[in-house]
């Protein structure tokens, strides 16, 4: 069992106190104490700990409304972690972020960098301001950019080449539209070096604009949610899916094939404890060489969603609408009523300068996708394809999902 955590025993047990003091704490929540009875007071060994129950978001947001940890010397800053329904679900940091442990384990940025934050600050969003503590510590330049506009993109491109940006960060979703823009205006950053990215996977169609825009640049990439912080990260010669955990991160794959995540820093004030952030994942050897177990993603388990009693890979259906030429991202939206499917609709943004054919791909997806065309066997015309101006973006998280279901006004 112990093979399924990313330290070993010697490694992890000693540092199972703070596990411990975690599990005291939600046993003071009411609402979650019953499911910790008949479990050890106490948690010595990974076996001890594989037996707890996980927790979920709603779980760490009943515990954070009862337990209102406030950080020992600095402020406490409250940050969205998403929720789809509903007021905002939160989560908790001290100041710093707990970046020290990130920076102290990734050398992505130093002192010769000049890094442009474009991650949307504002809206707690954390992860403007997490970057924003890597590159404190880094001691580098920074640029806060945050989010702009469609029309800012070239005047903000011209300014980031006259300054010799090295690095660039954001979700990459967002990243994708800074170099599609300068692929299409014929802009080149030439010094810079280095992506990051974080908040969600890495697109593969970013490599084809970097060779265009940034030849010299590569990806660095963080894992993690606003509950559990900054789980691991990779560097160039890591698979863009496969992350090494930061030694104070104790991440668990579930016999489920689900990924749950441990905190050992007694400084952490979310109570992380077994904590089901929803991906599924195995650990595993990295190709680059790095001794000690990583953890590979393997995607949201919620990403296969039911239409008409039958499962719909949207990720294959967003992978092969995204191979189309003229394509630079594609959504699915299922509309339901009552909850049964009425239709699917795929969303296309184009590339700049670019106009895809969505006949012939709405010809191709129904062709080639069983469940669409067994589900709409009689009402093909439901599932459509178009190109759109922008694609459903939730505006709390700043995210923009792969699918989206919406419920038909009736
Ligand atoms: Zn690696």
């Amino acid at each position: 069992m112990t093979d399924a955590f990313s330290l070993p025993p010697e490694a992890a047990e000693p540092r199972l106190t703070v596990a411990a003091t975690t599990l005291e704490r939600l046993r003071t929540v009411p609402a979650l104490a019953p499911r910790y009875a008949g479990h050890p007071v106490g948690v010595r060994t990974l076996g001890e700990l594989a037996a707890l129950p996980p927790l979920l978001k709603d779980d760490l947001n009943t515990a954070l409304t009862h337990l209102e940890p406030r950080a020992e010397a600095a402020a406490t800053w409250l940050f969205q972690s998403g929720g789809s329904t509903g007021a905002p679900k939160v989560g908790y940091a001290p100041t710093g972020f707990y970046m020290a442990g990130v920076h102290a384990h990734w050398p992505v940025l130093d002192r010769e960098d000049v890094f442009a934050n474009a991650w949307g600050a504002g809206r707690m969003w954390g992860a403007h301001f997490l970057a924003a503590a890597l590159a404190d510590r880094a001691g580098c330049r920074v640029i806060a950019l945050g989010s702009i506009t469609r029309e800012e993109y070239p005047d903000w491109l011209a300014f980031l080449a006259d300054r010799g940006v090295t690095a660039i960060g954001g979700t990459p979703s967002v990243l994708r539209l800074w170099f599609a823009h300068a692929r299409a205006a014929g802009l080149k950053l030439p010094s810079l070096r280095k992506v990051l990215w974080l908040g969600e996977a890495w697109q593969p169609q970013l490599e084809e604009d970097l060779a265009a825009v940034a030849p010299q640049a590569r990806r660095w990439g963080m894992f993690g949610s606003t509950e559990t912080w900054v789980v691991g990260t990779n560097t160039p010669d890591c698979p863009a899916d496969t992350f090494h955990p930061l030694p104070e991160q104790l991440v668990h794959a579930g016999a489920d094939g689900l990924l749950d995540f441990t905190t050992l820093d007694p400084a952490m004030l979310n109570p992380v404890l077994r904590y089901r952030t929803g991906d599924a994942g195995e650990l595993t050897a990295c190709p680059c060489g790095r001794p000690g177990r990583a953890m590979r993603v393997l995607g949201r388990r919620d990403n296969v969603v039911q239409v008409r009693g039958l499962g719909l890979h949207v990720d294959e259906l967003v992978a092969r609408a995204e191979r189309e030429p003229g394509v630079s991202r594609a959504q699915v939206v299922i509309t339901e009523d009552g909850g049964r499917a009425t239709g699917v609709e795929v969303l296309l943004l184009a590339a700049p300068g670019a106009g895809p054919d969505p006949a012939a791909l709405r010809a191709e997806l129904l062709a080639g996708t069983f469940t669409l065309s067994t589900a709409f066997q009689h009402d093909p015309e439901h599932v459509t394809v178009r190109v759109a101006d922008a694609l459903v973006s939730n505006d709390r998280t700043g995210k923009t999902a792969s699918f989206v279901v919406r419920e038909e006004a009736s």
